[in-house]
């Protein structure tokens, strides 16, 4: 019975000691995978109000071992951010976006970064490096960080903020709303796109409250000029409400999954067509 609890016990709740283990384990596993060519990104399409055509993409990092296994971001990222490995895996995803987004010259490119990665002092060199490399316009580039940049001491954070957008390059706030203090962070920089985050839209179906709120988000982010996106749609109902209120962009599965280069390809003649 005594073995038996303890079985239980450690399948259950891993020990501070498993946690650090597995940790270490991932972190070496993720730097033979970036040298081993196993992360790739998938390309999540965002469409206008309508749905009539598509303006943008997200790139989404991903890992797939050659077993089949797919490590999922929200696994692999934070380990990269505890570990440093983020500031190399993070300049690798940039330039492969910038790289693809010539395949798709319509389209901007979306890309995720961390704060750990936004905060390393030669963060905008690097992005202005990588833009230069690739022959890409500033402007097809969108940069997205959450509100946890603001973390701690953040005069360098804002200072890149304005290097960036001076630049030419867009600036997403990430996942508005899941935080606790989200609008001071709208007052202390001027981001050109507000992506609300998937819960609220998910909360949406009929909850006035959320429907409430939802509406005035969108209301104070147009007032400050941004662009609002709406993340995680999934149902037409979402997009009537969405549309009914004038938000600017969809993002969710009901318009893509998040997709490999063949399939962007593929989605971009289909939609074209139709
Ligand atoms: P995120 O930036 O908020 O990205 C959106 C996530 O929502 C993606 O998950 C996407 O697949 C998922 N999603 C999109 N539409 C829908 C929908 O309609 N319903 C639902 N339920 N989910 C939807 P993914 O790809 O697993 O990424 C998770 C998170 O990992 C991202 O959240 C982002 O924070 C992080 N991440 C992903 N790629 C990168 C990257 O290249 N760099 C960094 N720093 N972080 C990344
Ligand atoms: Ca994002
Ligand atoms: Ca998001
Ligand atoms: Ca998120």
């Amino acid at each position: 019975a005594k073995e038996n609890g303890r079985n239980r016990r450690s399948f259950f709740e891993p020990t501070m000691e498993d946690h650090v283990q597995s940790k270490d384990k991932l972190s070496r596993e993720l730097r033979l995978a970036m040298k081993f060519d196993e992360l790739d990104l998938a390309y999540q399409p965002q469409s206008d109000t309508y749905a009539k055509s598509i303006v943008s993409v997200e790139a989404l990092a991903r890992w797939t071992k050659p077993d089949g296994t797919v490590v999922p971001p929200s696994q692999f990222i934070p380990v990269a951010e505890e570990t440093g490995l983020i500031n190399d895996l993070g300049l690798w995803i940039l330039n492969k976006a910038c790289a693809k987004a010539h395949e798709w010259p319509s389209l901007s490119m979306s890309v995720n970064v961390s704060p750990n990665q936004f905060k390393h002092p030669r963060f905008v060199e690097k992005v202005m490096a990588i833009l230069a490399a690739n022959n890409l316009p500033p402007q097809r580039l969108e940069i997205e960080v959450t509100e946890t940049v603001f973390a701690g001491r953040n005069d360098t954070v804002l200072k890149s903020l304005r290097r960036l957008k001076n630049l030419g390059v867009k600036v997403a706030l990430d996942d508005f709303g899941s935080g606790y203090s989200s609008l001071s962070y709208l007052r202390r920089f001027p981001f050109d796109t507000l992506k609300i985050d998937k819960d609220f839209v998910s909360d949406m179906n009929g909850n006035a409250e959320a429907e409430a709120i939802l509406v005035s988000i969108i209301q104070l982010g147009k007032a400050l000029g941004m662009t609002i996106v709406a993340e995680g749609i999934e149902t037409i109902e979402q997009i009537r409400f969405l549309q009914a209120h004038s938000c600017h962009r969809m993002q969710g599965y009901f318009i893509s999954k998040p997709l490999n280069e063949a399939a962007l390809r593929k989605f971009l003649e289909d939609f074209e067509r139709t």
